[in-house]
């Protein structure tokens, strides 16, 4: 049995990719500190004698007993909220974090494949963006944590490729969304879902006019788990292209929830970029992958996940375990 190692297992991709590798036949270990991360996604999986999880946090040693095939480094904060919050964890665990799974990585002569962002292009000034642009990153934003932490990671894995010999995998992952989000992260999804939920108005930042391509998490999860099978180390991007404002979002989801409420404009965000949609030219040629799942399609199967919490959970203003686990 080829056995896994996944970092940020208890967050929103950690645990859909906990999820594809237990189905593949998989010996899973899960990693998560809890910070983000929510025992809840993994629940299901507790039970499995081909699961385990270690509550760890990877900016510091990591020690698995036992052989390793592959390491899939998931864990970051990851929505812009969180990491203003915790602005030097996120850069801890794009760089420690990473440090350490590649230094596991040789040491068990496994596989690491890493998480990268569409982030990396920063506020771009090429339209879609292709995997050959540098990107326009500010490095002391606010965004700059997280987008200098990735692209650090990035660095560091492709010396450990060229230097020690180890395998890598690096995936610039767009805007992805379903269920397991976590409904008061920031991102815009849950924001406007839970807003349409609550019965408040739908808060808009700026105009409205900038840009996002949402892809459905299950698509995500098929081209990272080709990407890892494939013999590609240089980055590749997965992302759906189907781009549209946020303001035409904001009425797709008042269309698909229903709701009477109205679009209210609030101040934009420092470093909010403009525009964003993946060129998955190369997905397609290395992978053969495309996302196949329409956002009309995913985002009725996130509502309906998101029309099952609770009224506390809908009400809960932060699901951040901030004083339980933080220690600066
Ligand atoms: N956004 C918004 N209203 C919200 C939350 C976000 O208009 O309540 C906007 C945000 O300014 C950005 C876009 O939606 O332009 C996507 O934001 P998100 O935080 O989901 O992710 P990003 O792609 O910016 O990392």
């Amino acid at each position: 049995m080829k056995r896994i190692l996944i970092t940020g297992a208890a967050g929103f991709l950690g645990s859909h990719l906990c999820d594809r590798f237990i189905k593949e036949g998989y010996y899973v270990i899960g990693m998560d500190n809890l910070i983000t991360g929510r025992m809840s996604n993994l629940e299901h999986l507790m039970k499995l004698s081909n699961f385990e999880f270690y509550h760890h946090d990877v900016s510091k040693f990591i020690h698995i007993p036992g052989d390793l095939d592959f390491i899939l480094h998931f864990a970051s904060p990851a929505s812009p909220i969180d990491y203003l919050k915790i602005p030097i964890q996120t850069l801890k665990v794009g760089s420690l974090g990473i440090h350490n799974c590649l230094g596991l990585a040789k040491a068990k002569k496994a596989r690491v494949l890493i998480a990268s962002t569409s982030e990396v292009y920063g506020d771009p000034s090429v339209h879609p963006q292709p995997e050959s642009y540098w990107g326009n990153v500010n490095p002391v934003g606010p965004r700059g944590v997280y987008d200098e932490a990735k692209r650090f990671q990035e660095a560091m894995t492709m010396a450990y490729h060229t230097y020690h010999g180890v395998e890598t995998r690096i995936v610039r992952i767009f805007n992805t969304y379903g269920p397991r989000m976590r409904l008061n992260d920031g991102r815009v999804l849950p924001a406007f879902i839970g807003q349409a939920l609550r019965g408040e108005d739908l808060t808009v930042f700026g105009d409205g006019s900038q840009t996002r391509s949402f892809c459905y998490v299950d698509d995500l999860v098929e081209g990272i788990y080709r990407l890892l099978h494939s013999d590609y180390t240089d980055p590749v991007n997965i992302g759906n292209p189907s781009e549209i404002s946020i303001s035409q979002f904001a009425e797709e989801i008042i269309s698909l929830t229903g709701t009477d409420q109205k679009v209210i404009y609030k101040d934009l965000p420092v470093d909010d970029p403009k525009q964003r949609k993946p060129d998955i030219t190369l997905a397609q040629k290395v992978l053969n992958w495309k996302p196949r799942i329409s956002r009309k399609e995913g985002l009725e199967i996130t509502y309906s996940y998101f029309k099952t919490l609770t009224k506390e959970e809908l009400y809960q203003k932060d699901h951040m375990n901030f004083d339980k686990y933080i220690k600066l």
